[in-house]
C-alpha cells in the first residue's frame, strides 16, 4: 500500500485498488482533531475520546475521500466471523455484531475499526463487488475472512481467482508475541501450517498477515497484496492496541464501489 496525502488526511491505499476505481482507504492518525491519546484522527467514539470530535473526524475523512457519510454503514465488531451482507437499505446504519461485510450496491460505505487487528479489503471486478474483514487472533483462527469470501461467492458469484484481496496495517509477526492460549487456537485452526504462522525465538510470535493470506490461498485468492506495516512498530501513524497499552483511539479501513 502507499500513504497517501488528501489534505491533512493521510490514508493507506493500494496501487492497484485505486487504478481500478475502487474507493477506498485504511486511515491513519494524521487530518483529525482529537488530542492525545486519541490524536489526532481517531474515528471510535467508545475509546474515551468524545463524539463532537469523532464526528467531525468522521466528516474529514469522507470529505478526503468524496463521500456521504450517511451512506456508510459499520459494525459493533465482535472478534468473532459473522458476516453480513449490506444493501442499500442500510445506509447508515450501524450492523450488530459482525466483523465482515459485503456488498454489490454502489454508493454504499463499508467501514470497519482497528488498533492492531487485520484490515482485509476484497473486490470482485467482475461483478462489482467488495468485502471488508476485521481479523483480530479471534477473527483469524475463527476465519472470518474465509467467511467474508465464502458469503461473497454465495451472494454475487464471485470467483476466488478474480478477487483482489489487500491485507492492511496491522500489529506485525515481529511485535504479536502471543500466550498459551492463542497458540493453542492456532494450531488448531490451521494444522497444516501453524509452524509457519508461528515464530519462536524464546517466545512465540504470531504472523496475522500470514494466518490471514493462507486462508485466501485456501480458497483459490491468488492476487494478494500485503501492506506489511506493523502498527506497533508505527505509532506515529496507526493506533495500537498493544503498544500504547490499551489507551488509544482507533483508525478505520473503509471501501466503496465507485
Ligand atoms: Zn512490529
Amino acid at each position: 500500500m502507499q500513504r497517501n496525502a488528501k489534505n491533512d488526511v493521510i490514508l493507506y491505499q493500494s496501487a492497484q485498488l485505486l487504478d481500478l476505481g475502487v474507493i477506498h482507504a485504511v486511515t491513519t492518525r494524521h487530518g483529525g482533531v482529537s488530542p492525545a491519546p486519541f490524536d489526532t484522527m481517531n474515528l471510535s467514539a467508545h475509546v474515551g475520546d468524545t463524539s463532537e470530535r469523532v464526528q467531525e473526524n468522521l466528516e474529514r475523512l469522507h470529505n478526503a475521500l468524496g463521500l456521504d457519510r450517511a451512506a456508510t454503514v459499520d459494525a459493533s465488531q465482535a472478534q468473532a466471523n459473522q458476516v453480513a451482507r449490506v444493501t442499500a437499505n442500510e445506509r447508515g446504519t450501524r450492523i450488530r455484531n459482525v466483523d465482515g461485510l459485503i456488498t454489490n450496491a454502489r454508493g454504499v460505505n463499508l467501514m470497519l475499526r482497528f488498533a492492531d487487528c487485520v484490515p482485509i479489503l476484497l473486490y470482485d471486478p467482475t461483478h462489482h463487488a467488495i468485502g471488508l474483514a476485521h481479523a483480530g487472533w479471534r477473527g483469524t483462527v475463527s476465519k472470518v475472512l474465509t467467511n467474508t469470501v465464502n458469503e461473497m461467492r454465495a451472494a454475487f458469484e464471485t470467483a476466488p481467482n478474480d478477487l483482489i484481496a489487500c491485507i492492511g496495517p496491522s500489529i506485525g509477526p515481529c511485535c504479536y508475541e502471543i500466550g498459551a492460549e492463542v497458540r493453542e487456537n492456532v494450531e488448531r485452526a490451521f494444522p497444516e501450517t501453524f509452524e509457519l504462522l508461528l515464530r519462536q525465538n524464546g517466545s512465540v510470535h504470531l504472523d496475522l498477515w500470514q494466518a490471514n493470506a493462507t486462508q485466501l490461498r485456501a480458497l483459490g485468492v491468488r492476487q494478494i497484496e500485503i501492506a506489511g506495516v506493523c502498527t506497533a512498530d508505527h505509532t506515529d501513524d496507526f493506533y495500537s492496541w498493544r503498544r500504547e497499552h490499551a489507551q488509544t483511539g482507533r483508525f478505520a479501513a473503509l471501501i466503496a464501489l465507485s
